[in-house]
């Protein structure tokens, strides 16, 4: 069975080339006559997967030493309450922009840790674009200031952050971290889950500056206390070694193509080719603000809930899976996270161009 194109938003795609070399060393992990899957996390072997996935990141992000990387459980949702549990210690306050569900749940879990402020939304509109802010619309006494940089589920993102002064800024990049150069010393705080540009769920990436770790409140979970994972060097308890070990592979197949900065140019061609059909068709329409639409994922719609039925299932057909958009926007969704090739968006759109006329 030839593989698929895989639109799923998460888990997602991965690179072929990680796929196969993780296949060759399933059973024998280089010499070791056992699995990494079987493996201590206390053993030099181990040690070195997991310092070799840490380093690899460090360098793809050019992320600064006064940052810890750490490799956490419980997917990006345990950030929600983690973040305010470790944050918010000062002030007891928090401001977070709404733009779209993962902010709205991110919002109601920080409240039960002190207030939160919502300094602007996007709600009215069902989220499709990214609220203007200024700098007088923040609080400088927050103890942070909380953004979604990539909305996975309406396809907006920030194309230039907030400006917050000196309050730490924290950025759930679940759906487009390492799609594009981004400056980690502006964020007090970036947090991933792994299953759409990263690795298989279950590992998620928290990269934190060092002096905003310390300060939990007494009673913050010792497993949700971000210094538990620093001192351990995200060993306190057993990691998720396989999710760690095939990010590290992810991290090393990002490097030997030339870094972030090689994907992001890979990227923005096949968004602009997408969005570029979207904006010359008679039928299908692309279902948010043209200055916020994300690189990562592209929502679109046909005018009857019919035809987006009958595209879809066509689709599928042809090879082109989950492309089912999210209940709440219909229609469709395609996630093109770095690990879809620019092939399968070309071929995509030349299927979507037959079935504009097909259908005209
Ligand atoms: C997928 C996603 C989440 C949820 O991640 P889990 O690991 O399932 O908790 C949160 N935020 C964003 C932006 C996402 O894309």
């Amino acid at each position: 069975m030839p593989r698929k194109y895989n639109f799923s938003a998460g888990p997602s795609i991965l690179p072929e080339p990680v796929l196969q070399k993780a296949a060759s060393e399933l059973v024998d992990y280089r010499g070791q006559g056992m699995s990494v899957m079987e493996m201590s996390h206390r053993s030099p072997e181990y040690k070195s997967i997991i310092e070799g996935a840490e380093a690899s990141l460090r360098e793809i992000m050019a992320i600064p030493a006064n940052y810890y990387v750490l490799f956490v459980q419980g997917g990006a949702q345990s950030q929600f309450a983690m973040v305010a549990l470790n944050l918010m210690h000062k002030h007891k306050k928090a401001d977070y922009l709404n733009t779209g569900q993962w902010s709205k749940k991110a919002i109601a879990e920080a409240k039960r840790y002190g207030t939160v402020n919502v300094v602007a939304s996007s709600e009215d509109t069902t989220f499709t674009y990214i609220p203007q802010t200024t700098a007088d619309m923040f609080d400088p006494q927050a103890d942070y200031v909380h953004i979604t940089t990539n909305n996975t589920i309406y396809g907006t993102c920030f194309k230039s952050l907030p400006e917050t002064g000196d309050v730490p800024l924290v950025a759930d990049m679940s759906s487009n971290i390492l799609s594009e150069r981004m400056d980690v010393s502006k964020f007090g705080l970036i947090y991933a889950g792994a299953q759409k540009n990263i690795g298989p769920a279950g590992v998620t990436v928290v990269i934190v500056r060092k002096d905003l770790v310390g300060n939990a409140l007494d009673f913050c979970p010792t497993m949700f206390n971000y210094q538990t994972h620093a001192d351990a060097g995200s060993m306190y308890n057993t990691p998720p070694t396989y999710g760690i070990y095939m990010a590290g592979l992810v991290f090393e197949w990002i490097k030997e193509l030339g870094g972030v900065s090689a994907l992001e140019m890979v990227n923005k061609r096949k968004a602009a080719a997408v969005y570029e059909f979207l904006d010359n068709s008679e039928l299908f329409s692309g279902t948010v603000v043209a200055g916020d639409r994300s690189i990562m994922n592209v929502p679109f719609i046909l005018p009857t809930d019919e035809l987006n039925a009958k595209f879809i299932a066509e689709a599928k057909e042809l090879g082109f899976v989950n492309l089912k958009g999210h209940r709440t926007v219909g229609g469709m969704r395609a996630s093109i996270y770095n690990a879809m090739p620019e092939e399968g968006v070309m071929k995509l759109i030349a299927f979507m161009k037959q079935f504009e006329t097909d259908n005209r």
